[in-house]
């Protein structure tokens, strides 16, 4: 048998790839929950295996694992992982901390009241992980430093359900969310994506609920489709950048090969199907694509969807584009919502560490080194 990397392998490929050592359907069920729950590296304590079975596992199972060259923190809870891939290339990752839901409903009660209430002061309950699909990308949108780096090459399965079970392993809060808004398009890479993303919402894996993981594309229109006809319960995510095609080939090269008007098409089929309001990422870029004229043009585009829009600071460590000023913020945001649209910005923690997540930056740049054991690990330097 050539070598067998289990932590590769969602349920129903485990299952086969077991078969042929008789293992049946209950013990491979244990295996997997060693495996993907415990994130153990044997399969010691696993009841029922038989003696052969053991044996020849033994020989034949391999454990590798990504190196975590760095940890970065900031002020605001945001860690930076950078891990090294063991043929070479790095890959970043981030764990991004979250309030209880019920402190951040009363926090929102008092900010209604018109009481000071920052978002910062809300302890830690748990954390979402934004990961990397990719090394590298081939999009090569002109705001992303990934996309400077180029296509390098995809992850294997392991290769992200390891950023998520290495940062979980020393996290002083549980990981109750995953977004893929790393480094990478995730739908270049679909069928990965998409078996990691079920091992960590099996409830013998990661057990994290379907909806609280979000595949973030920039629009691969065939596997948008695909993805729609295999009905997954991951929550999809679409990266527009701009409310028409002028503005947006220039920022996202990827407009040339599925121009907005396709991806628009592919977005109502995912509505249709799904009969759920589409979440559409919007990366905010002062000066460029955040006037009031650009919000009612996006209104106009999704005028026959039931949309929510999440803005993204941009973050670009190059310092060609820039966050937009709180005017240009306040009269975007002011025109969606005179259309009924709901906007939400994102907060883009970590910002000194280059963490915001669906831009990040690639760089090892600021923040300060973190040395993370098992002790609390929250709040930066
Ligand atoms: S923003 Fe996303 S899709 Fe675009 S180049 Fe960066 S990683 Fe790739």
């Amino acid at each position: 048998m050539p070598a067998l990397n289990l932590r590769d392998l969602d349920a129903a490929a485990m299952q086969a790839a077991l078969q042929p050592y008789g293992v049946d359907a209950t013990v491979g069920r244990r295996i997997f929950a060693r495996v993907h729950r415990d994130g153990a590296a044997d399969l010691e304590p696993v009841r029922g295996l038989a003696g052969a079975a053991r044996r020849a596992l033994a020989v034949d199972l391999v454990w590798p694992d990504l190196e975590i060259v760095e940890r970065r923190g900031s002020a605001d809870g945001f860690v930076k992982y950078l891990f090294r891939l063991a043929d070479g290339p790095h890959i970043e990752a981030v764990r991004i901390p979250l309030p209880d839901p019920a402190d951040a409903r009363a926090l929102k009660e008092r900010r209604r009241a018109g009481q000071a209430a920052p978002l910062e002061a809300l302890p830690t309950a748990k954390y979402t992980l934004c990961v990397s699909s990719q090394a590298g990308c081939a999009l090569a949108c002109d705001f992303c430093a990934t996309g400077r780096l180029g296509a390098i090459r995809s992850l294997h399965t392991w290769e992200i359900l390891a950023q998520v079970r290495r940062i979980a392993a020393e996290a002083d809060h549980p990981v109750r969310g995953v977004v893929f808004m790393g480094m990478g398009e995730p739908f270049l890479n679909y069928d990965n994506v998409v078996s990691a993303a079920s091992v960590l919402s099996h409830p013998a894996g990661g057990a994290i609920s379907a909806k609280a993981i979000s595949i973030s594309t920039a629009g691969i229109v065939p596997m948008i489709r695909r993805y729609t006809q295999e009905r997954h319960n991951f929550r999809l995510v679409f990266s527009l950048g701009a409310p028409d095609s002028e503005l947006r080939l220039p920022l996202m090269p990827i407009e040339k090969r599925w121009p907005l008007g396709e991806l628009m098409d592919a977005i109502r089929e995912y509505a249709a199907a799904t009969r759920q309001r589409v979440t559409l990422a919007y990366v905010a870029i002062g000066g460029v694509n955040m006037t009031a004229a650009h919000a009612a043009q996006l209104a106009r585009l999704v005028a026959d969807l039931r949309v929510k829009i999440n803005l993204i600071d941009v973050s670009d460590a190059s310092g060609r584009y820039l966050p937009p000023s709180p005017e240009e913020l306040g009269a975007f945001r002011d025109e969606l919502s005179a259309h009924g649209i709901p906007v939400v910005r994102r907060y883009s923690g970590g910002n000194e560490i280059g963490a915001g997540c669906g831009t990040l930056s690639a760089t090892r740049a600021g923040g300060a080194l973190l040395s993370i054991g098992r002790a609390p690990a929250t709040g930066g330097s």
